[in-house]
């Protein structure tokens, strides 16, 4: 699979392309029984489940701090070359303890069939992923992937994330939590922050993107301890679909009341 080399500047090693082409095989065998995406032609599987995965972690991976984020540090160059409409403190100091040294604690909420945490598992083995999600029959299917694949760094788990946001083994406990495709951008905050520790970072995987949608965001993210730290643009590599990656970092704890009840942040949403 070359085509990784298109516009993701991480590049799988040979035994990862092998465990992405079982991913591949699992996930079709597994449709049938689970009836888990609709993307299955395998090009499509490679642009909208690996890709789009692996590149809203691009700036945690290792090689991207490298050529991209030391530079940044040095040269105040934003990250995300191929990105318009960055916003946020990029260009600021980064003075979190995150690294790509570090192992991270990795929370995927609502991750449906398994997407983008397990690309993540496989992509980082020195990180560990819990893959959350309230559908019983969604965590049955990506337990049978990480047994059948003996992926030993990741985890699943069955709870509504308001739930699991306040038990005292899980709040404030993960350096990066993942959310592709679940609510409204306000909510999907409200879900995140209370999950990672102070200095940690929410990414919030979004299509098409506004203005309106940033103010509304900040106003969210402010409530809950948090601010916006950077906003990447970009197209897909096979399709030029428009995406945008929202990079959310924790800056205080996050109130106590904060997730609220089961359903409230989805009815009601903060912003
Ligand atoms: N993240 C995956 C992706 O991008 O392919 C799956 C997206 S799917 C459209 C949304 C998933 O979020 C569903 O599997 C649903 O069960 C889960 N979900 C929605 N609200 C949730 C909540 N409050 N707690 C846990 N999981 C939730």
């Amino acid at each position: 699979m070359e085509e990784w080399q298109l516009t993701l500047r991480w590049q799988p090693e040979a035994h990862q392309q092998a465990q992405f082409q079982q991913l591949y095989a699992l996930t079709l065998a597994g449709n049938r029984q689970f009836n888990l995406t609709r993307i299955t032609e395998p090009a499509e599987f490679w642009e909208k489940h690996l890709w789009d995965s692996l590149r809203g972690v691009q700036r945690f991976l290792h090689e991207d701090w490298e050529s991209g984020g030391r530079r940044q540090k040095a040269g105040g160059r934003r990250q995300g070359a191929e990105g318009a409409g960055e916003a946020g403190a990029a260009e600021e100091e980064d003075k979190t303890h995150l690294s790509p040294f570090t192992s991270f604690k990795v929370i995927d909420i609502g991750t449906g069939a398994g997407f983008p945490g397990l690309p993540v598992a496989i992509a980082q083995p020195n990180w560990t992923v819990t893959l959350l999600d309230a559908t019983r029959k969604k965590i049955t299917f990506i337990d049978q992937v990480i047994a059948h694949m003996g992926l030993t760094n990741a985890t699943t788990l069955v709870e509504r994330v308001e739930q699991v946001g306040r038990q005292r083994l899980r709040r404030q406990a993960y350096d990066l939590a993942l959310i592709r495709a679940v609510a409204a951008a306000p909510v999907c905050a409200e879900y995140a922050l209370p999950l990672l520790k102070v200095g940690g970072c929410a990414v919030l995987y979004r299509g098409q993107w506004s203005e309106a949608e940033t103010t509304s965001l900040e106003a969210a993210v402010a409530v809950l301890g948090g601010k916006i730290d950077a906003i990447e643009a970009f197209t897909t590599p096979l399709t030029q679909g428009d995406r945008h990656c929202i990079y959310l970092k924790k800056i205080a704890p996050t109130p106590n009341e904060f997730p609220r009840a089961i359903g409230i942040p989805a009815q009601k949403p903060l912003g």
